[in-house]
């Protein structure tokens, strides 16, 4: 089923807030083993659907098919998978895309990608795309209506119209939204955010998205504080602002794990609290393939059970019964 559909049903119910998690390949054949089981648990709190990225340049374009179309198929959860415009001529694109529709996946989150390792510009790939907006375009063209859309946004601009202080020009914002719309009129129908830390900052994007007539529904991207260098290594390759007033929280507790990841836990909720009194009740939670923090949040909103969060799944390894 598409995302979209899940999306668009429950919001006949006001009071109903659905959620996401977004996990990534593990390097090891352990880690993917225990991102299996650690899904399983995750997957038994009902998220509306659950997505696996797309690895830089297309690094583990193999494995997110497969990850995918597991989790689709034996996790037994409404799947989306990235797939990015890097190193990718519309043969690959084809063939991942054929792979996840032969394998009954309907949800795509299509992204242009960063520039290849080595590079400071994105640069397209002889006989592939130059930016989401082409992949949306040849998606839509080439499979119809079969695939639910998503694409990225970003409440601060995207990093590449960030100036050395920080901020996206007026003039830069706004291209970027008009771009963000072309996305959607060329046939996205899901937006889902890029990180941020002060909520103000989202609203005001969601607003300015309606004020250029951007309609479907859009998904704020949360990612809980786990570690303070990770925080900071994350923040600074997106070029996040981070309020002042975190910095000075994280400031004194900075060397204890324990106690970030408590704050990160705090911070997590009181935001997720501020977007849903703001009547947005769609939340996608960047798990960094932990389950801790972002059950954590969950639970604090009361959105699902504290007594299943201990509750541990058998993770199964059926025979092979996919097309890769
Ligand atoms: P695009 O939407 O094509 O464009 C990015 C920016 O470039 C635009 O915001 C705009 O400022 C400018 N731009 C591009 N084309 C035009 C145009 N024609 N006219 C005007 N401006 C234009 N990366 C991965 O490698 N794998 C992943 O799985 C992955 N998942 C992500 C998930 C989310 C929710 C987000 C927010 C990002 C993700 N990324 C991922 C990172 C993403 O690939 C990078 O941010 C990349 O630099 C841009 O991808 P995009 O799809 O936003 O690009």
């Amino acid at each position: 089923m598409k995302i979209i559909e899940k999306i668009r049903a429950a919001s006949a119910d006001p009071n109903r807030v659905v959620f996401s998690f977004e996990f990534f390949p593990p390097k090891t054949e352990d880690g993917v083993d225990n991102l299996f089981e650690r899904m399983d648990r995750m997957v038994a709190h009902n998220p509306s659907f659950c997505d696996i990225t797309w690895g830089a340049g297309g690094t583990t374009a193999d494995l997110t098919l497969e990850i995918a179309n597991k989790m689709q198929n034996i996790v037994c959860v409404e799947t989306m998978m990235h797939l990015t415009c890097t190193n990718m001529p519309v043969e690959k694109i084809d063939h991942a895309l054929h792979t996840i529709k032969s394998n009954g996946l309907q949800n795509v989150l299509a992204l242009r990608g960063d520039p290849p390792h080595g590079q400071d510009k994105f640069v397209q790939v002889e006989g592939g795309f130059a930016c989401a907006r082409d992949l949306v375009q040849h998606i839509r063209a080439k499979y119809g209506d079969y695939f639910g859309i998503t694409i990225a946004g970003y409440p601060e601009a995207h990093p590449d119209v960030i100036e050395s202080d920080g901020l996206a020009t007026p003039e830069g914002y706004r291209n970027d939204l008009a771009y963000l719309k072309s996305k959607v009129d060329a046939g996205a129908d899901l937006i889902v955010t890029q990180l941020f830390y002060d909520t103000d900052i989202f609203l005001k994007f969601v607003n300015d998205c309606r004020q250029i007539g951007i309609t479907c529904p859009i998904v704020p991207g949360i990612m809980p504080i786990n570690n303070y260098k990770g925080f900071i290594r994350m923040t600074g390759f997106c070029k996040t602002k981070i309020p002042a007033d975190i910095m000075a929280a994280l400031e004194p507790i900075k060397d204890n794990e324990e106690a970030v990841k408590a704050y990160g836990i705090h911070l997590g909720t009181e935001m997720c609290k501020k977007i849903l009194a703001h009547g947005i009740k769609t939340l996608h939670l960047y798990t960094l393939n932990m389950e801790k923090s972002a059950l954590a949040i969950l639970m604090n909103l009361g959105l699902i059970e504290e007594s299943k969060v201990s509750r541990s799944l058998p993770w199964r390894r059926p025979a092979n019964v996919f097309r890769v």
